[in-house]
């Protein structure tokens, strides 16, 4: 139904139709890109709301296209999630992320990372082997790695991805449970993954300053996180006044464009009119 009566019928053959013909269409450019390194990584800082001080940077994916311009994730990671290669694509930025912290100078050596993985990552075996290779190899430590996992139908084997998760935290790595209050499943994620930070969905944050109900949800997000003894983190932080309204409601992180975009060089992501925020 379609507005107030007007009735629309959807021809849902012709829409997957496309969308098969669209991932089809994908599958040779990520492949590419894989091969040829067109992968890059961007950094985005996460900020502690009572001090100002960068906690950690999310990393996000981007591709390179054919005339020069950039690709976002939401264009090839459903695609790559659907046709098979995302596994390739996880593995790409953990040992990059990685490679990442090892090339910095020690001056830089309190840098941590935030790394989003797909829901699927844990079906393979290979995943813990790759953490802690790239580990050991590059000296980097554990403690400077949290992993995102979002709630989907990919997590459809809870156990195995509890067992691994249990095992990367054994390396030292940390977790966190991505895009919290958005799906079905928010709540029995929470019980069944060790996760040190709930990130709650941007969508409850958005219009925080001037929503009511987006501020009891958060209020209460913060209240349960508290009690369960994790980390709160909110995620598109737009504006200096939502990031005062977090403050206020207890949340311990942000990050957003009021903090700052994600950019290639990590030193520039952030303008640091951070002290006058709040
Ligand atoms: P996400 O993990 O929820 O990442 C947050 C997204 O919000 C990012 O989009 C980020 O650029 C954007 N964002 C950050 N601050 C703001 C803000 O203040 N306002 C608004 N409106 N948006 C903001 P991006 O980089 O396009 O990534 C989209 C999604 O793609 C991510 O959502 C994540 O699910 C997926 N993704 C990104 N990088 C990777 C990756 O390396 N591996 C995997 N498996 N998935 C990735
Ligand atoms: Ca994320
Ligand atoms: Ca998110
Ligand atoms: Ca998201």
């Amino acid at each position: 139904i379609n507005g107030r009566d007007k009735i629309r019928i959807y021809n849902h053959e012709d829409v997957s139709i496309k969308e098969r013909r669209r991932d089809i269409y994908w599958v040779p450019i990520i492949r590419k890109a894989l091969r040829d390194n067109d992968l890059f990584l961007v950094f985005q800082p996460v900020v502690e709301l009572n001090t100002c001080d960068i906690s950690h940077y999310e990393v996000l994916i981007r591709m390179r296209g054919d005339e020069g311009q950039t690709i976002t994730p939401d264009q090839f990671i459903p695609v790559a999630e659907r046709m098979g290669l995302i596994h390739a694509i996880d593995l790409w930025v953990v040992e990059n992320a990685i490679d990442f912290l090892a090339a910095l100078p020690s001056y830089l050596s309190h840098i941590a990372l935030a790394i989003n993985l797909s829901g699927s990552a844990f079906q393979y075996p290979d995943l813990l082997q790759v953490i802690r290779d790239k580990l050991e190899l590059t000296w980097v430590d554990a403690g400077r790695l949290t992993f995102e996992i979002t709630e989907t139908a990919a997590v459809d084997n809870f156990e195995r991805t509890r067992d691994m998760i249990h095992k990367i935290r054994d390396l030292g790595c940390k977790f966190a449970l991505d895009d919290f209050g958005a799906g079905f499943c928010s709540f029995n994620y929470l019980k069944t993954f060790p996760v040190d930070y709930v990130k709650i969905d941007g969508q409850f944050i958005r219009q925080l300053d001037i929503n009511e109900t987006d501020s009891i949800l958060v209020r209460s997000m913060v209240e349960i996180a508290g009690k369960l003894g994790k980390q709160t983190i909110a995620e598109f932080v737009e504006t200096p006044n939502i990031a005062l309204k977090l403050k206020q409601l207890g949340v311990n992180l942000g990050q957003g464009y009021a903090f700052g975009k994600p950019e290639r060089n990590l030193l520039e992501s952030h303008q640091v009119s951070l002290a006058i925020l709040l």
